[in-house]
């Protein structure tokens, strides 16, 4: 069963400072199934994270409409969580790893003890049991990071956007939050929309493939992925399958962006 959870249609967001101004892209418009990883590729600066923040209610965007559900995104709404890029900035410093994780969890309607399990097993999740009681700053850029994919996962939202989530940490970690992702989405029915510059990650974890254009940012393809499921690190990305996806990913990334 599929139904369309968010429609993005004719979405526009052009930044104005002083006398200058920069679209950041014109015409975007697409739409996510309940239940899918769409994972949009493209080349660097070209507005992947500004679209991530007007799906979001953040940033309103200059044109066009999101809707989640068929009601317009005007605000930030509760079935949303967002895992950003800069996740130097995403987490509260003068609370605990636990209190960051716990915080949005007061908004649901769970018990004292709920959230307490919610937060120590978003923790082991993220292979961060020991740093319960640890503070942001003591950690390191990745460790904080996982706190911040920790945190939004234990929030158990119904969409999750996620932004370049796993840029800072080493190769074995980004593999196994990968399907962290993967294992999540099955068991509690998430919608998922990543952000990744990583075409073998695009196509590893997305249902399907958004690849924008060099800014101004367009659609310019849509890539359904079929590979079978349960993915495997070994297995699906040596499948002829995923080598063919992955080429054409990378040859249309390749043909958008810049010539000089
Ligand atoms: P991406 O995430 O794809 O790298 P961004 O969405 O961060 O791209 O940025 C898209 C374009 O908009 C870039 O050219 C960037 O310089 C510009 N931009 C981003 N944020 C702002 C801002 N707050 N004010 C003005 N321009 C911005
Ligand atoms: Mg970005």
């Amino acid at each position: 069963m599929t139904e369309n959870m968010l429609e993005v249609t004719g979405l526009g967001h052009v930044y104005r400072a002083k006398e200058q101004t920069h679209t950041a892209f014109g015409d975007i418009s697409f739409a996510v199934d309940r239940g899918e990883i769409v994972c949009i590729v493209g080349p660097s600066g070209c507005g992947k994270s500004t679209l991530l923040r007007c799906l979001s209610g953040l940033l309103r965007p200059t044109s066009g409409t999101v809707s989640l559900h068929g009601t317009e995104v005007t605000e930030v709404p509760d079935e949303l969580a967002m895992v950003f890029q800069d996740y130097s900035r995403s987490l509260f410093p003068w609370r605990t790893v636990a209190g960051n994780i716990e915080f949005p969890l007061r908004g649901r309607e769970l018990s004292k003890a709920q959230r307490r399990e919610r937060v120590e097993e978003a923790l082991s999740w993220v292979g961060l049991s020991g740093a319960a009681t640890k503070y942001p700053w003591q950690l390191s850029g990745g460790m904080q990071q996982r706190v911040a994919i920790a945190r939004a996962l234990a929030y158990r939202p119904m969409l999750m956007l996620m932004d370049e989530p796993f840029a800072s940490v080493d190769a074995q970690t980004r593999a196994e939050l990968e399907d962290l992702v993967l294992q999540v989405r099955a068991e509690h029915e998430m919608t998922v929309l990543l952000v990744t510059h990583d075409v073998d990650e695009s196509v590893y974890l997305g249902d399907r493939v958004l690849v924008l254009s060099k800014s101004p940012a367009s659609v310019v393809e849509t890539l359904s992925v079929d590979l079978p499921a349960p993915r495997d690190q070994i297995g699906t990305r040596g499948a002829e399958e995923f080598v063919r996806l992955r080429t054409e990913v990378a040859q249309r990334i390749r043909n958008t962006a810049p010539t000089s």
